[in-house]
């Protein structure tokens, strides 16, 4: 065999997943087609839930200097603010990173390579996948290399992260259903100044469409995008002049342009692959799903696709696991994709349409709507929730057991854990348990009453338990949510509860370990 798992694609998802498996102690090959990483901004906005794997990653300090923190997003109608949707109070309990931050993803996926020649891996650059062959034990792969010359190599698993074009989706054979939409789409960098609120997202909402400004690094510079008007429809080479006129008249007469460092157009597709698995081979992010930019959760759906196989693909290829385990990556987030592709499509359709009475409810309708209601705390949070991605939850999943009995307002299997701010040990300081447990073992946590189990096994040093005492400050933090104090939680090394109960002892959590996860 010459590698365990082969990474086609260095992109942002194929970046993470390496960072992922090189740190749980692997050593994947990782090939990119392309002779170095991508220049363009391209993807945005980066999500709370994704800053909580980069603080993991020890990658988000890093993230913080270089991006910008965008608190809110304000909507425009017709030349006039409407209303502004707060960000930082929805987030604030849950999350340490209560915001969106804007960071291109060429800034991305410098910082996860970066990191990830850290930890000793190379990117092989100029090497393209261009045949796969699946056998009971391993997947033959053919490269393109550098020098145009072709090189077969065994690998016992691929992971295609590798775009929308995907090699390792289409040399499986898997489909790829969906269509594009008819609008296309314009990107610009651009120095310049106007009535948008500094430092936050600006929407502005018209009858013919909208544009969207996010502020990026660096004085007046913001990123524009929109439709491309329809009359400039159809005709090659436009450049970002071509759309000022539109701009400009949208966004009001005060808009003054210095320079435009980048600008792109582009058709959007939404797509999901009727399989995440075949066999020896997986895709992830856009290899997997495509969809509009609406709530800018693209490149994060992918870097969370990564999370999510990274520890079990580690586990079944040290041995520790068996291959089903695997298999759950499909199960778990290809559901999630097929929701995100009805949102966003849903809401894409509503902003795009063409249609008279689409125009009126965006301006006079949609605007006002959407306002009102992010006043409403509880819609806020929700809001907060859905676009930070950290309420994506896998209760559905196989891995995902409540045992005796669970309030139905207490954290469920399958949701992300809290975040929770306790003290392990009676008289220890109180700690941040995001940032200071770490995501190579399953935390089991006992609260209250329930006493760890006799004499439990730590499965191979896979898990770490946390007797949680009881005291005023520790049941106060619990009781904000809704764990119950007599209660057991088995967390796994992405954040999600495995296991949750009353009824949780030694002989649950072996049977737990041996039937659900397959571990050996
Ligand atoms: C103009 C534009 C603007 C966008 N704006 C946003 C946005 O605002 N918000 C958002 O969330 N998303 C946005 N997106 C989408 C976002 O860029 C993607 O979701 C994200 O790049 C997905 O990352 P990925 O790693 O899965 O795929 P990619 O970034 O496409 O990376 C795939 C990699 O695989 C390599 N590769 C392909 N085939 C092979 C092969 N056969 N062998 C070896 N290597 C191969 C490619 O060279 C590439 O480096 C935008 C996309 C575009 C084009």
């Amino acid at each position: 065999m010459d590698t365990d798992i082969l990474v086609v694609g260095a992109g942002p998802t194929g970046l993470m997943l390496a960072n992922q498996l090189a740190r749980r102690g692997l050593s994947p090959l990782i090939i990119d087609r392309h002779a170095g990483p991508a220049r363009e901004t391209r993807a945005l906005g980066v999500q709370a839930r994704t800053l909580e794997i980069y603080q993991k990653l020890g990658v988000v300090e890093r993230a913080l200097e270089l991006g910008k923190i965008g608190n809110g997003a304000n909507l425009w109608a017709d030349g006039k603010r409407k209303g502004r949707v707060p960000l930082g109070d929805a987030g604030r309990m849950v999350t340490p990173y209560p915001y969106i931050l804007i960071l291109g993803q060429d800034d991305n996926e410098r910082i996860l390579g970066d990191n990830l020649g850290k930890l000793g891996v190379p990117i092989r650059w100029n090497t393209e996948l261009v045949a796969l062959e699946q056998f009971d034990d391993r997947v033959r792969a053919t490269l393109k290399q550098p020098d145009g010359s072709t090189r077969t190599i065994d690998a016992a698993w691929v992971a295609g992260c590798d775009g929308a074009h995907s090699a390792v989706r289409e040399l499986n054979g898997i489909a790829f259903p969906g269509a594009p939409y008819e609008h296309v789409f314009f990107v610009a960098d651009v120095a310049m100044t106007g009535t948008m609120v500094p430092d936050e997202v600006n929407v502005y909402l018209w009858k013919s469409g909208f544009h969207l400004f996010f502020p990026m690094r660096g004085a007046d510079h913001w990123r524009i995008v929109g439709i491309v008007p329809a009359e400039l429809r159809g005709r090659d080479g436009l450049t970002f002049d071509d759309v000022v006129p539109s701009v400009r008249g949208e966004a009001g007469s005060s808009i003054a342009f210095r320079s435009c460092s980048w600008f792109s157009t582009y058709r959007i597709h939404h797509r999901a692959a009727a399989r995440f698995q075949d066999r020896r081979c997986f895709v992830l992010g856009d290899a997997a799903h495509i969809h509009s930019p609406v709530g800018a959760q693209g490149m994060n759906t992918g870097l969370q696709d990564a999370y999510n196989l990274a520890w079990k693909l580690a586990l079944v290829v040290a041995g520790k696991a068996d291959v089903s385990l695997a298999e759950s990556y499909a199960a778990e987030r290809k559901p999630i994709a097929e929701w995100l592709l009805q949102n966003t499509d849903r809401g894409f359709r509503l902003i795009v349409s063409d249609s008279p009475l689409a125009g009126l409810l965006r301006t006079e309708v949609l605007a006002r709507v959407a306002a009102l209601a992010m006043s409403l705390k509880s819609l806020q949070a929700r809001a907060f929730r859905t676009v930070s991605q950290t309420g994506i939850e896998y209760r559905g999943s196989a891995l995902s057991q409540t045992l005796g009995t669970l309030a139905h307002d207490a954290p469920q299997p399958g949701d992300r854990f809290p975040w929770l701010k306790l003290r392990l040990r009676a008289g220890a300081p109180i700690e941040d348990l995001f940032a200071t447990l770490d995501d190579a073992h399953f935390h089991l946590f006992a609260f209250g009453a329930n006493a760890v189990p006799d004499g439990m096994p730590d499965f191979g040093g896979l898990v770490e338990t946390h007797a949680v005492p009881t005291d005023p400050a520790n049941d106060a933090e619990l009781a904000r949510v809704s764990i119950p104090l007599a209660s057991t939680y088995l967390v796994r090394p992405d954040g999600y509860i495995a296991l949750a109960g009353t009824g949780v002892d030694r002989a649950a959590l072996e049977r737990y370990f041996a039937e659900r996860l397959r571990v050996r």
